[in-house]
């Protein structure tokens, strides 16, 4: 199996048309892409294998804001008839509890899927720091058990935008392996987006030195907009399949108009990681060019222009709509600054202090939580 500094010598990707969450389809679909990624499923007999799918929080399928839990049943059924040991896996936002597991597993379909094919879903909640020398930002990384206790992880990612990073797919997704609410550090530790892209690519190069990774993205339906949650679901039409999770993240990054935009990928492009062309790629399938969607609408946030160097106070940032807000408290629980308050039943951001690091939008359920722009950042958009 394919470890160590050999993911970044393997610029493959696989990219294939897919409409729909056809089971049967998507079964296929992914076994030839594999097939032409050159994985070989007997090597899988008897071995771990741990699903980390992206269930950012407890939203229903529909809602794109997590992977379709009919691809998590296509990509069991290909490990399970390998002869693999096949566990579902996943830190989403909010605390890391069984009873919010549950919850997130029964309403993503992830419970559904595991009883028609006959996958585990991880309940152990206890986690390990562990060193990863060689960083650029970080050193040392918590990460779940049944992630460092895999033979192989398989990253099952969905394409979305957000609002921090630009894009999320392959690399982001593996950020879920850091327990529950202690992304919040990670977040309070590296304030500026370059410092937290370094030590996402820190954590995911960790990963794939000491792991066999294998990246499926959800491109079916992926989200546009305000993402990772806030944005709308938007049709892409495929799947992408890659061993190289930053080689993946070219690719989606290329389909929805983000090239050389994106921090994480840019680093990783520095490191080595990954060619600096998606021309430089070994890509199989359909053609990447017959994806790319013209209009993705990027978050209110992106900008690649002069007014990324506005001051502080007339860049993006959040506000709250009291109309919609419930006063749950979970923007305040997952704020790394500790700025948001709750009085009477609403949520109060102290502005000042706020690095725009959007977890705080990213766990809204109701979407209470918008992009507020200056008029100069209107104007000009
Ligand atoms: S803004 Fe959203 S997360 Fe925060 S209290 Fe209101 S509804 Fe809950
Ligand atoms: S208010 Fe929101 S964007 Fe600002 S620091 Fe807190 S979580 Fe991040």
């Amino acid at each position: 199996m394919q470890t160590g500094n050999e993911f970044f010598k393997n610029n493959k990707a696989a990219i294939s048309k897919a409409d729909n969450y056809d089971r049967e389809m998507l079964y296929d679909l992914i076994i030839k892409q594999f097939d032409l990624l050159g994985i070989d499923l007997s090597e899988f007999k008897y071995k771990k294998v741990v699903l980390k799918p992206n269930l950012l929080m407890r939203f229903a399928p529909e809602k794109a804001v997590t992977v379709h839990p009919d691809v998590v049943f296509a990509v069991a059924k290909i490990f399970i008839e390998a002869g693999a040991s096949v566990l579902l896996a996943e830190s989403p936002g909010g605390p890391y509890t069984q009873g919010h597991l549950r919850t997130v597993y029964k309403t993503s379909g992830m419970e559904k899927a595991s009883k028609d094919v006959g996958f585990e879903l991880n309940y152990d909640t206890s986690y390990t720091e562990v060193n990863t020398t060689g960083g650029q930002r970080s050193n040392k990384f918590c990460i779940i058990n049944p992630i460092l206790e895999a033979d192989c992880i398989v990253n099952l990612c969905k394409l979305k935008t957000h609002s921090m990073a630009l894009m999320t797919a392959a690399v982001k997704n593996l950020f879920g392996t850091v327990p529950g609410t202690l992304k919040v550090e990670y977040h309070s530790r590296f304030p500026k987006n370059e410092d937290f892209a370094a030590a996402i690519v820190d954590l995911t190069a960790y990963i794939c030195k000491t792991k066999k990774v294998i990246s499926v993205c959800d491109a079916i339906i992926g989200m546009e907009g305000n993402g990772p949650s806030g944005g709308n679901p938007k049709k892409i039409g495929c799947i992408i399949s890659s061993e190289n999770p930053f080689a993946l993240d070219l690719l989606a990054s290329h389909i929805i108009g983000t090239d050389n935009s994106v921090t994480m990928i840019e680093n990783a492009k520095a490191r080595g990681f990954i060619p600096e062309d998606i021309s430089d790629l070994e890509i199989y399938g359909d053609g990447p060019e017959n994806f790319v969607v013209k209009d993705f609408i990027l978050p209110d946030t992106h900008k690649k222009n002069i007014l990324n160097h506005l001051p502080s106070f007339l860049q993006p940032r959040p506000k709250v709509v009291k109309k919609i807000c419930i006063g749950c408290g979970e923007c305040a629980r997952s704020c790394p600054q500790k700025i948001i308050t709750i009085k009477k039943h609403k949520a109060h951001i102290d502005r000042k202090k706020c690095i725009k690091c959007y977890c705080c939008q990213e766990l809204c359920r109701p979407g209470a939580i918008k992009i507020h722009r200056s008029f100069i950042y209107k104007i000009v958009k």
